[in-house]
């Protein structure tokens, strides 16, 4: 007999010895996320660091134990470090210890959650039908764990635009001699919502940015206004996106009234609450946000507001009907059967775009199990606070205003002196906010609201305690004076 040829695989040679490397990664991350909060809040990464992610395409293979000292000496300092209890920037969660041990978990099942009779398809319909009375939608809605906000926004707005174009748009597409559709936003949307018009073929053009009032949020007036004008010149509106959070100011679109004209033109209601709709959790914005439990569709993301590690966001249809004829499509290498592994629940790729999906329905089981609605309440009910407590902080100094009204939690304040020109204070506010970067003491962002440059503090972070708030207006102040005395 001819001897068989060696075969390989890409399990450990060594089960006991790969464990416990496995084992001291988990600890080392354990001690890094407990101890974070004691380092700068962001470093600069030196050139010579860089300049190592620049190698060629290895040939061979190493052990994984030095692969591991390049990640510890390399990239774990120069972590952006949204995990810090001083990082606000954008609107970026934090992740928790349970995330990071379900992702773990996660891997080592490592089921495709699109098809098949397996407990994880079980498990992501538990977690969606959780997000489901989270938002107050009724049990009969559909809904996807998706990406994040951006994917969650563009499935929505595809079951929009065919639910409002009819059966036949998805075989024949946009006609030349149909009227132009257009969608509505306000001036204050995310990028994301015009990104996902132009993948849909409605073009940039057709999304009307409507004005916002003195508090950014859109003027439902105006909105109709708009409407009418588009309707007169024979175009077909077909949807308004309403948001609940914007991302400069956590400014809330008026869901009452946009519900109102939506249900008088017969328009799609869409909500990105990609920040701010599980903010409905603290009793302050609960009223305000009433109306969204109306919506057609709904966007949220789990890795902001629900501080899961990246990336999860969730999208809910309140018709599941329309939705699963928006995507439902069987290829005879997806047929599903009533027995054995090609059986269980609806295929999940009949709602969406994305064919595989990992099993991130797990981190948001087991967190909603831990904690409860009642522990995300109190931790985002904390972080509205929070920015609340930087706004007076800020008022009772002689040098910062607040520019924004403070919404959620979103602060938008600024270096300003009597006397100094609104070129002065853009420049001096640039300064501030890349010294106290490069200085490790927090991380902010920046936003321009008319013509104002200002720094943007928002807390969706459940390591920020008020002592380091205290802190970051101390620094924004000194930083500022100590730039206004050498200007
Ligand atoms: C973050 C955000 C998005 C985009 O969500 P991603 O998860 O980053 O894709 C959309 N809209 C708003 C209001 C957001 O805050």
């Amino acid at each position: 007999m001819t001897p068989l040829p060696t075969e390989y695989d890409f399990d450990p040679a060594d089960w006991p010895a790969a464990t416990a490397l496995g084992q001291r990664m988990l600890a080392d991350m354990m001690n890094y996320l407990e101890g974070v909060g004691d380092e700068v809040s962001w470093q600069q990464i030196p050139d010579a660091v860089k300049e190592r992610m620049r190698a060629p395409l290895p040939q061979t293979g190493q052990p994984l134990g030095d692969i591991y000292a390049e990640f510890i000496r390399d990239v774990v300092p120069y972590n952006k470090k949204n995990i810090h209890p001083a990082f606000y920037a954008w609107v970026q969660g934090t992740g928790t210890v349970t995330g990071l041990l379900a992702d773990m978990l996660a891997s080592a099942l490592n089921p495709n959650v699109t098809i098949g009779e397996h407990m994880p398809m079980y498990v992501d319909a538990q977690a969606v039908d959780w997000c489901k009375e989270l938002m107050g939608f009724p049990a009969s809605a559909s809904g996807m764990l998706v990406s994040g906000g951006s994917m969650a926004n563009i499935t929505a707005l595809t079951v929009a635009r065919n639910s409002q174009l009819g059966p036949d748009f998805r075989e024949e597409g946009f006609a030349v001699d149909m009227p132009r559709t257009t969608v509505y936003c306000s001036t204050e949307t995310h990028s994301c919502v015009q990104k996902a018009v132009e993948i849909l073929g409605i073009g940039n053009r057709y999304l009307r940015r409507v004005p916002v009032n003195d508090r950014y949020e859109m003027d439902h007036e105006a909105l109709i206004q708009a409407i009418e004008e588009d309707i007169a010149a024979g175009h077909r509106p077909i949807c308004v996106v309403a948001t609940a959070g914007t991302v400069n100011t956590g400014a809330i679109d008026p869901m009452e009234e946009i519900f109102n004209v939506c249900q008088r033109f017969g328009l799609w209601f869409h909500v990105d609450g990609a920040y701010g709709a599980l903010c409905r959790l603290d009793p302050t914005y609960r009223e305000r946000l009433r109306y969204m439990e109306r919506a057609d569709s709904i966007a949220f993301d789990l890795h902001k507001w629900m501080y899961l590690p990246y990336e999860v966001g969730c999208v809910l249809i309140r018709d599941r009907d329309l939705h699963r004829r928006s995507f439902a499509l069987t290829p005879s290498y997806l047929q599903s059967s009533h027995r054995g592994l090609a059986g269980g629940p609806d295929p999940l790729n009949n709602y969406g775009f994305e064919l595989s999906r990992n099993f991130k329905a797990l981190k948001v089981w087991m967190s909603l199990k831990e904690n409860g609605v009642e522990g995300y309440a109190r931790l985002i009910a904390q972080n509205n606070r929070q920015a609340e407590y930087v706004s007076r902080l800020a008022a009772a100094t002689d040098c910062l205003e607040v520019v924004a009204p403070v919404s959620m939690s979103i602060v938008c304040l600024r270096y300003i002196r009597p006397g100094m020109t609104e070129e002065e204070s853009n420049a001096l506010n640039r300064e501030l906010l890349l010294r106290l970067h490069e200085r490790g003491i927090a991380s902010p962002s920046a936003t321009v609201l008319r013509g104002m440059y200002c720094i943007r503090i928002c807390i969706v972070n459940h390591k920020t305690k008020n002592r380091d708030l205290l802190r970051l207006v101390e620094a924004l102040a000194g930083i500022g004076n100590e730039l206004y005395g050498s200007v």
